[in-house]
């Protein structure tokens, strides 16, 4: 569902340019979930943009579900981007003055759905994340991992082919870590998504199909 083909994409120019990914390919299937683990720097976060959709390579090309999107403009970029992929940023970016529940319809409305149907999608994911009891609560009443999973649920919500986070965990206790990946990996088995997930937590990455990672500019399979 996810192929990066020789993908380069470096940053600035002349003396000053940085080499992030040279010739990287990763492909990923539906259901499954990859980890990308790599230092701090390697390129996780770049890799994670250019797959979906938010920033653009240099060469090379990003495939999402068979559509090769260096052809695309840019409104068909957007749209692609909002129909098949769900980010999860490594800090949640929810709203702070609307609820868990309007959090997670709000894609959906963008999306054209009713809020009547937005509503009933919503309360679905948040009962798969285990928080449905805090549905009408604002982000500040939530603690991180539940945060984190509203998070997830948005990024859900119009039923995403290809799920991205970028070090979901990364602010959490080990417990709620765990919480939080399981739910991941619930809804990648439950819409059959493909899943990339930038982490440092090497507990979480052994429980991903495959781990990789980043070394000079290229993806390469990792054992941890
Ligand atoms: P971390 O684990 O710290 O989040 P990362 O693996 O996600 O790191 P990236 O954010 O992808 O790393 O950055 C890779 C390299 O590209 C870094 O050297 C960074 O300074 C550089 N870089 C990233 N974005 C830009 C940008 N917009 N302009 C210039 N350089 C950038
Ligand atoms: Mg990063």
């Amino acid at each position: 569902l996810l192929v990066l083909r020789d993908v380069h994409r470096h940053y600035g120019t002349g003396d000053t340019t940085v080499r992030v990914l040279e010739a990287a390919n990763l492909s990923v299937n539906g259901g499954e979930l990859v980890a990308l683990v790599a230092p701090s720097g390697a390129g996780k976060s770049t890799l994670l943009h250019l797959s979906g959709l938010l920033e653009s390579p240099q060469s090379g090309e990003v495939e999402i579900m068979g559509i090769k999107t260096s052809k695309l403009g840019d409104r068909g970029r957007t749209q692609l981007r909002r129909s098949t992929v769900g980010y999860v940023y490594q800090f949640h970016h929810l709203l702070p003055e609307f609820t868990a529940l309007e959090n997670v319809s709000m894609p959906q409305m963008i999306a054209g759905k009713s809020p009547d149907e937005a509503k009933g999608r919503s309360m679905e994911l948040l009962d798969l994340l285990g928080i449905a009891a805090r549905a009408s609560h604002r982000p500040a009443e939530l603690s991180g991992g539940e945060q984190q999973r509203v998070a997830i649920a948005r990024a859900a919500a119009n039923h995403p082919k290809v799920i991205l986070a970028d070090e979901p965990t990364g602010n959490l206790d080990p417990e709620t870590s765990d919480i939080v990946f399981e739910a991941l990996q619930s809804l990648i088995r439950v819409e059959g998504a493909a899943a990339l997930i930038a982490t440092h937590n090497h507990e979480l990455a052994r429980r991903a199909n495959r781990i990789v990672t980043l070394r000079g500019g290229l993806v390469v399979d990792h054992q941890l």
